[in-house]
């Protein structure tokens, strides 16, 4: 029987940058798995670059902190909340720096809002103290810019419920589609407004339009939200840097294509993974990748690099060259722990 393939634009963009990191990262990586390849994989899966990091404490700030006050229809007490939101930031810090991610019997439900993993602890280059005040002053401009559109504001408080960071799961073909919206709430009945808070000055790639309708299908496609129409749905990106406020469309049109991408997309992850559920004999079936330059950036590079060395395989090298792969018959020797 075939497995549930998973799919996110991120695990596209993924697997298309390299097989290996796909496997290691969506087929490997389990939390409480005994093989050690496989928990140390989710470890690394973790593990947050510093941009990541500094938008997901915002998301969680405005989770914890604003949308309490809008359920209760109260005031947004922005002091409190950008406080708040910096000593979590300074919890995440102190736990990353003295790598308690590591820690024997340590998950994120047990840490909770105190689990963090960055790439700097991990990789032993370290934070610096100016990089940290960085991300404090990014939290603190987000969350005052956020308080100062107050017509967007009062456009969200018109609603009676709301739904921050909502996970939706959807089944589409041999997929399960994974969406996870930042706030949800409805202006009427089978008419939602989805919010997805940027904090990020880089703009969206060639897919944006794909990207943010990909909320409206879910939420389409869901049977617990009854959403009929695409135009039903408003998507609204709230750049909280620059305070852009912008709207989305949705048409059938768009969503056709969403489901065309989304098609070919596993279909092609279903042509690497043939079927299988995991085995570490399988890695040499994923290829390297297509350009060595994403090995620098890679979150999974060192479990990468220990598995070819001790398995004696050749990483590929910086320049574009054909990458070196295994005879297919190699067994792969499980040789991971030996780095602890
Ligand atoms: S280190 Fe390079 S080859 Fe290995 S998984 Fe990462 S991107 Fe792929």
């Amino acid at each position: 029987m075939s497995e549930t393939i998973k799919w996110s634009f991120s695990t596209d963009r993924c697997v298309r940058r390299c097989q290996r990191q796909y496997f290691l990262q969506h087929v490997a990586a389990w939390h409480n798995a005994r093989d050690p390849v496989r928990r140390e994989a989710f470890l690394l899966k973790q593990v947050k670059t510093l941009d990541l990091w500094q938008g997901s404490l915002v998301h969680r700030g405005i989770e914890r902190f604003v949308v309490p006050a809008l359920q209760q229809n109260r005031r947004i007490d922005l002091d409190a909340t950008i406080a708040g939101t910096q000593a979590m930031a300074e919890r995440q810090f102190a736990f990353s720096k003295a790598r308690r991610y590591r820690e024997e019997g340590m998950s994120k439900a047990k840490a909770e809002d105190d689990y963090c993993a960055l790439d700097g602890h991990e990789k032993d280059a370290g934070v610096s103290p100016e990089e940290f005040r960085g991300v404090l002053h990014t939290i603190e401009q987000s969350l005052r810019n956020l308080a100062s559109m107050t017509e967007l504001l009062e456009e969200i408080q018109r609603a009676k419920q709301y739904w921050p960071e909502l996970p939706l799961y959807v089944e589409y073909d041999i997929a399960r589609i994974e969406v996870h919206i930042d706030l949800l709430y409805f202006r009427a009945f089978g008419q939602p407004t989805i919010i997805d808070w940027k904090v990020s000055r880089s703009m969206g790639g060639s897919e944006t339009d794909l990207q943010t309708a990909l909320y409206a299908w879910a939420m389409c496609r869901h049977p617990k939200w009854r959403v009929e129409r695409p135009e039903d749905c408003e998507l609204i990106e709230v750049q909280l840097l620059t305070q852009n406020v912008i709207r989305h469309q949705v048409t059938q049109d768009i969503f056709d294509r969403l489901e065309n991408r989304i098609y070919r997309s596993v279909n092609m992850i279903q042509s690497v993974r043939l079927g299988r559920s995991y085995s570490l004999a399988d890695l040499d079936d994923y290829d390297f990748a297509k350009n060595p330059n994403s090995c620098s950036y890679c979150p999974q590079g060192a479990l990468c690099r220990s598995l070819a060395d001790s398995n004696g395989v050749e990483m590929p090298q910086a320049k574009a060259e054909t990458p070196h792969r295994a005879r297919k018959d190699q067994t792969y020797v499980n040789a991971y722990p030996q780095l602890f």
